[in-house]
């Protein structure tokens, strides 16, 4: 039976009031999750997607994103932007890095420019917008990428049905991203792999590294509390030294579910740097697609 959103929505403010207690210092990033759960549901997420029909087979490893022209509702997104910054900024105190947010107010085709760079990978573009404003490059990126996260959603929502099957490549098939997590779903575990910026799920092989394709079972490896092994752990790989965090979900996590997750699992990215693991530094696969007003 599905849940009545407001029971869904109460789930995730208690899972964010958990959050914040943990670790105080999260509180900028709990805030701006509490943004991005209102802009999901809200206009943010209106997209309309135009670009040449795909021809099967042309280039089986570029996402469906790659060469398409995404149309935004511009306005919803400055709006959220602004909210954001809003709430960055309100940290200012804490996080020194936010306080050169709180008067940032970036016109119409720059909020364009810097959501086409976030969808693109585009990292170049983002720090060169923020160093020509005069604001935190770090700090201003994570904001706009979580900015892009309701319009992405919508395109994986549109492109869903074509999805590759099977996709065997390890970045999303819609966007590019690298997955955040794996689920390890149901009680046959399967395992899906989550991109947490816009939400896509898609089928995996088992004991075969994400990011390089390692398949030696002595080259792959897990770490994470023994009695809770089974349903939480930092899947390592010594060939490209990168973990993945899988987590077991009896039904599909939503989108937010997925970043809120990543969170409350900290403990696995503490253990895995702590070895000398990573995470991929950026996209596995750079689209190339345009952002443009609706
Ligand atoms: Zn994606
Ligand atoms: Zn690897």
């Amino acid at each position: 039976m599905r849940r009545p959103a407001a029971y869904v929505r109460s789930g995730v403010a208690r899972r964010l009031e958990d959050l914040e207690r943990r670790v105080p210092q999260w509180r900028a990033w709990v805030a701006l999750l509490e943004e991005i759960e209102a802009g999901l549901d809200a206009s943010a997420g209106n997209v309309t997607l135009e670009g040449p029909p795909r021809v099967a087979d042309s280039a089986p490893a570029a996402p469906l994103l790659d060469g398409q022209t995404v149309r935004v509702d511009l306005e919803a997104l400055s709006e959220l932007l602004a909210r954001l910054l809003k709430a960055a900024g309100r940290e200012a105190p804490v996080h020194a890095a936010a306080r050169s947010l709180k008067r940032y107010q970036p016109g119409g085709e720059t909020v364009r420019r810097l959501i086409e760079a976030a969808i693109c990978h585009d990292e170049p573009t983002m720090t060169a917008a923020a160093e020509a404003d005069r604001v935190d490059p770090a700090a201003l990126a994570t904001v706009v990428r979580l900015v892009a996260v309701p319009p992405l959603a919508t395109c994986a929502a549109r492109l869903a049905g074509r999805i590759p099957e099977p996709w065997s490549c390890g970045y999303c098939p819609v966007c590019g991203s690298w997955p955040l997590l794996a689920e390890l779903r149901g009680v046959e575990r399967e395992r899906v792999l989550r991109c947490g910026r816009c939400g896509t799920a898609w089928r995996a092989q088992w004991l075969r590294c994400t990011y390089c394709g390692e398949t030696r079972h002595r080259q792959l490896g897990a770490l994470g509390a023994a009695e809770a092994l089974e349903s939480r752990k930092a899947e390592t790989c010594v060939t490209c030294r990168r973990y993945l965090k899988s987590i077991a979900a009896l039904t599909p996590l939503r989108h937010l579910d997925l970043l809120l997750t990543d969170l409350e699992t900290v403990e696995l990215d503490v253990a895995a740097h702590e070895r000398g693991y990573g995470r991929p530094p950026a996209s596995g696969y750079r689209v190339t697609c345009r952002v443009a007003p609706a």
